[in-house]
């Protein structure tokens, strides 16, 4: 793995010449928020912020998605081949905790058995470009409590840790490789520069405060599908999905028909276990008819299911559903008060 000093004002003319080359995103101040979009021109990337408001997972993941376009004609259905993105995409500027994210969304998507090519696709031709969290972090940040850190390279391809004058550029994978000419500015590290990274990143985890017992709580939810402590957490919850829809790991869709004439559309949309019609059928029978039970499964499905299934907690700490639930429900408190039953 190689890796390399830059001096941190040549960062902005490489990321814009990436951008100038490729589809890039990059975290950019829009009114009051920080969000992760497509970077236009003139548009200056941001590296000092503690992180965006939505999570990264849409580029590989949209929130609607056209899967299949085809016709009715009278020898039975064409169907039209869907173009791809010509140009290949750079993710700037995301949070270890969201590259996690993608690892994580790796192990459903792409795995031996079921594999999505809609995902695949647009994870084979993305590059990310994580920056550590060197800066404070939200009082709401909690990656350390769920295998993750500020400086984790997990789901990264390329790692930027700001050294104070430099970054120190961590080419982790061959996709990461594939982008060094844009850094052909940089030098080659020394040991100092591995010495001070490596007091950052101790300096930086300390700085997580919130903490959680992210695996602890696994034995207990092995045995507790039906503790009436799942009667405690739901009530004020209002169903809206938004916890769901900020998070970088749910990752529920439903997939749907528009026709129109002999023309028609498939389309694969965001969906959340949270709402009531994610698990109606068709016959009108719906296995999970209170808030309870979703909630319950939210919170199964992040700290066993995914456990059992891959070895992961399906949650990376990013902290965005504690910031955005409009009732301040707070999954810290539920996974502490989970520990203790
Ligand atoms: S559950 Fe909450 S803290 Fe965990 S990854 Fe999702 S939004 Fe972030
Ligand atoms: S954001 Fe809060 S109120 Fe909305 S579904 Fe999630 S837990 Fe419930």
């Amino acid at each position: 793995m190689e890796k390399k000093l830059l001096k941190k004002d040549k960062l902005s003319g490489i990321v814009k010449k990436m951008a100038a080359d490729k589809t890039l995103y990059a975290p950019v101040q829009d009114e009051d928020n920080v969000l992760f979009k497509v970077l236009g021109p003139g548009v200056e990337p941001l590296v000092a912020f503690a992180n965006t408001k939505n999570a990264p997972k849409k580029v590989f993941f949209p929130h609607s998605e056209l899967l299949v376009k085809y016709t009715r004609s009278p020898k039975g259905m064409v169907f039209a081949a869907m173009p791809a993105d010509a140009k290949d995409v750079v993710l700037f500027g995301v949070r270890p905790c969201d590259a996690r994210s993608f690892a994580l969304l790796d192990m459903l998507f792409d795995q031996e058995k079921w594999k999505d090519p809609y995902y695949i696709e647009k994870r084979k031709k993305s590059a990310v470009i994580s920056l550590a969290c060197v800066q404070p972090p939200y009082a709401s940040c909690f990656c350390t409590s769920v295998d993750g850190s500020p400086t984790s390279t997990q789901g990264a391809d390329i790692l930027l840790t700001d050294l104070g004058e430099s970054y120190l550029v961590e080419f982790l994978t061959p996709r990461g490789e594939g982008l060094a000419a844009y850094f052909g500015e940089a030098t080659p590290a020394d040991a100092g520069a591995e010495a001070k990274k490596k007091e950052i990143a101790e300096k930086s985890a300390a700085a997580i405060q919130s903490k959680i017992p992210g695996r602890a709580i696994k034995p207990i939810l092995d045995v507790s599908f039906e503790h009436p402590f799942w009667d405690t957490i739901a009530g004020k919850c209002l169903a809206c999905g938004t916890c769901t829809y900020m998070c970088p790991t749910c990752h529920c869709f439903d997939i749907s028909d528009e026709i129109k004439g002999d023309d028609g559309v498939r389309i694969r949309n965001w969906d959340s276990c949270m709402f009531p019609l994610f698990t109606k059928e068709t016959s009108g029978h719906n296995p999970r008819t209170s808030q309870k039970q979703r909630w319950r499964q939210r919170l199964m499905h992040k700290f066993k299911y995914y456990v059992d299934n891959f070895d992961a907690i399906a949650c990376v700490g990013c902290g965005r559903c504690v910031m955005s639930c409009p009732v301040n429900i707070d999954i810290r408190k539920i996974v502490t008060d989970i520990s203790k039953l």
